[in-house]
This record gives C-alpha cells, sequence and structure tokens, in this order.
C-alpha cells in the first residue's frame, strides 16, 4: 500500500492535521492506540480568550480564536454532529482592587468583552459580589464526540488503523518511510505526551498531569454561561453534571485521581460556587506541553519526510486548528511555519 502520509495518534492533534492535508486531497492512514486517557479524552475543552490572573489576552488570541469557530463549525457540518458550544464566560472578580485594575485597562481586550459589571450578576449561583467580567468568543468543545464521529468517518474511509505503531518498525529511507506493509512519502506524530518517540526525544518537553471532576449541583446553573475563577464549570447538554478543573502536576506523571487534587478543586470550587454539590466522578490526564510554552512542530532536523505536531499543552482546542493550517502550508507550499512553534528553534540540542 503506497500513501502520502502516515499519521501517528488520534488526538486533536491529529484531527487538525488531517482535515488540513484533506483540502490538498492527500492520502493518509491513521494509526491510534485509543488511550482512553489520552489528554484529548479528559479534556473540559474549553477555549478562553482571555485568561490568568491579571486577565490577560492568551497568546495570538486575535488570530486562533476566530479560526477556531469557523474550523470546528465546519468539521461540525461535514460530521453532521455537534460538538462546539459557544458560550459566553463569566469571570467574576476577586476584590474591589481586581475590578479597578480591569477598569483601568479595558481597553486592551474589549473585542473579547462583552460586558462588564461592578455589581454582582448571579448571586443565586456563584460569589460575585464584586461584579465581574463576559467574554465572547469562547466556549468549550467536546472533544470526545469529536474524536468519535471524526474516527468513524476515518474508519468508514478505510483510513484508521487501530493499532500502537511500533517505533522500532518505523524503516525511514531518502524518498519513503516503511512500516510493516505500508510505504509512506511522509510520517507526521501526533503522538501526544510520554510517547517515548525516538525521533524527537531530544525535544526539551515538560508534560503536564490535569485532574477534573465531575460534579452535580443542588440546581441547574445558567446553562449558556461558563464560570471561571481559579477553576471552570463546563457543562455539556447531553450531560447531568458539571466539569470543575484543572489542577497542574509537573511531578508525578501518571493517570490516577489523587485526593491533594480534589482538595485543590474543591476549595476553589467552595470560593466560587454557592450551591450544594456532589462529586460523583474524578479524572486525570496528561497534557503534552512543552519547557516554553510554545508548541513542538515542524519537520526532523535530518529526516526531510518525518515530522511533528506536538506539544499543545494547556491550550490544544484553540492552537490545533490555526498552526495546522499553517504546518500543512508549510509542508505543502513551503510557507514560513511561525518561528516560535517550529521545533527549528530547538536544532541546536539535537545529535545524531
Ligand atoms: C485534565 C486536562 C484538562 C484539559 N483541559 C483543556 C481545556 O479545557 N482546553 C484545552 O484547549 N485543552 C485542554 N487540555 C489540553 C488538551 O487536552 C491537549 O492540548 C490536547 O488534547 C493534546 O492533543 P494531542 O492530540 O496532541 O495529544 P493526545 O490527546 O494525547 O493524543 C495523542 C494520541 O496519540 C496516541 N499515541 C501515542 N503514541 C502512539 C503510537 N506509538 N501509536 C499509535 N498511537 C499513539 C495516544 O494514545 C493518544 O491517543 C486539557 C488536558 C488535560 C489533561
Amino acid at each position: 500500500m503506497q500513501i502520502d502520509y502516515i499519521i501517528v495518534g488520534h488526538g486533536l492533534a491529529s484531527v487538525a492535521v488531517v482535515e488540513h492535508l484533506k483540502k490538498y486531497n492527500k492520502s493518509f492512514l491513521v494509526f491510534s492506540d485509543e488511550n482512553p486517557n489520552s489528554s484529548s479524552k479528559v479534556a473540559a475543552g474549553l477555549y478562553n480568550p482571555v485568561t490568568g490572573r491579571k486577565m490577560k489576552q492568551t497568546w495570538k488570541a486575535a488570530e486562533l480564536f476566530p479560526y477556531l469557530e469557523q474550523f470546528y463549525t465546519k468539521l461540525e457540518n461535514s460530521l453532521q454532529a455537534k460538538f462546539l458550544h459557544k458560550r459566553t464566560i463569566y469571570r467574576p472578580f476577586l476584590s474591589l482592587e481586581d475590578q479597578n485594575d480591569w477598569m483601568s485597562r479595558t481597553e486592551t481586550n474589549d473585542v473579547f468583552v462583552t460586558a462588564t459589571y461592578t455589581k454582582p450578576n448571579f448571586q443565586a449561583y456563584i460569589k460575585d459580589q464584586f461584579g465581574g467580567i463576559l467574554l465572547n468568543n469562547s466556549g468549550f468543545l467536546d472533544v470526545k464526540e469529536m474524536l468519535e464521529h471524526h474516527k468513524n468517518r476515518l474508519v468508514l474511509d478505510r483510513q484508521f488503523i487501530n493499532e500502537r505503531i511500533d517505533f522500532n518498525l518505523i524503516e525511514v529511507q531518502k524518498e519513503k518511510i516503511k512500516y510493516k506493509k505500508i510505504e509512506s512519502k511522509n510520517i507526521i506524530f501526533c503522538d501526544g505526551p510520554l510517547s517515548q518517540n525516538p525521533f524527537f526525544n531530544w525535544l526539551p518537553t515538560a508534560p503536564v498531569k490535569g485532574e477534573i471532576l465531575h460534579i452535580k449541583t443542588e440546581k441547574p446553573l445558567p446553562e449558556e454561561i461558563i464560570f471561571n475563577r481559579g477553576v471552570f464549570l463546563v457543562k455539556n447538554p447531553q450531560q447531568d453534571f458539571y466539569r470543575v478543573g484543572a489542577t497542574y502536576e509537573w511531578k508525578k506523571l501518571d493517570y490516577e485521581p489523587t485526593t491533594k487534587a480534589r482538595k485543590q478543586l474543591t476549595d476553589k470550587l467552595d470560593d466560587l460556587l454557592k450551591l450544594e454539590y456532589e462529586i460523583i466522578e474524578q479524572v486525570a490526564g496528561i497534557r503534552p506541553a512543552s519547557k516554553d510554552r510554545r508548541p513542538l512542530i515542524g519537520n526532523h532536523p535530518e529526516l526531510k519526510n518525518v515530522f511533528i505536531f506536538n506539544g499543545l499543552g494547556t491550550k490544544g482546542v484553540s492552537l490545533a486548528p490555526f498552526f495546522a493550517n499553517e504546518f500543512v502550508e508549510s509542508i505543502i507550499n513551503s510557507k514560513k511555519l511561525n518561528d516560535e512553534v517550529n521545533i527549528n528553534r530547538y536544532y541546536p540540542l539535537y545529535s545524531s
């Protein structure tokens, strides 16, 4: 069998890359070992253009956010499924000082701010005595649902193999890659964190474990709003629970839910939520992050047909579509890949 691309992995990265390759009618096969704890399957899928204690626009928000909504909406239409849920994010102020800080600099973030409140707005549900801001161009992607529909389409089109790629069996030749009976012109690794990929083990990765609680509240919160301060509260309309997350742990990288994370999340939740709640589940995953917190995308320093699209970290939903477009354009049309994501920034670390 001869194809243009072998794609390793089927998560957010892979979906975005595959969809951009399809535009050029490239042939490909996706290999995935279907890890139920993969980052994409655990993620809450939130996309939020203004984050952090200082409420700053996230990196490249003006380019990433309009592109992501367009990308996932098109994918929904093509797969005849619903997984992008546009929502307003409400971020309550922490204090009067927090409110004053914001009021003195709203002009820098105004494209994403729908409204600013200096009085409580959702007191029946949360603690927002100092008001807060409402954000647009935000919401969440039901990543699991998207992956399921996407995989089903790939299976129908005979483009999906449910198998873990054995790195030892990949033969890289000058003009082609051989893997078992398959010959491909190129291979792209979208293999997420901790994959021990021998082609890219020189890249400075910094995987981060994250945990999320699933809770039920005594009464429903307003459906169209995601509350977000310290933790987010996200509900999929098809499910009867809220996701509350997430934690960050760099040292102990496993998939086990911990009491430490549970306490961190419930402490923050108690600072935000006024309603009684019950924890029904706790899940853990590992984010494929990098040391400089920028994606790891591009071409192997020596092997011209070996590529990586990884390092999406905490923001896979918003980073994947925009940079998959740049990445595919760089491979097919030799367009320049953004220097901040291009792995050539780390070529000096590579030795053959
Ligand atoms: C708790 C938590 C909460 C998160 N919340 C958000 C959020 O709200 N918003 C957001 O944007 N991001 C969030 N993220 C981050 C987001 O999940 C990641 O950025 C994104 O899913 C990474 O996608 P990926 O495709 O690179 O990796 P993955 O999802 O890990 O996919 C890689 C796939 O490759 C497979 N694979 C690996 N090696 C092989 C092999 N040899 N052969 C075959 N298959 C292989 C793996 O099994 C896996 O299925 C969260 C992550 C976690 C853990």
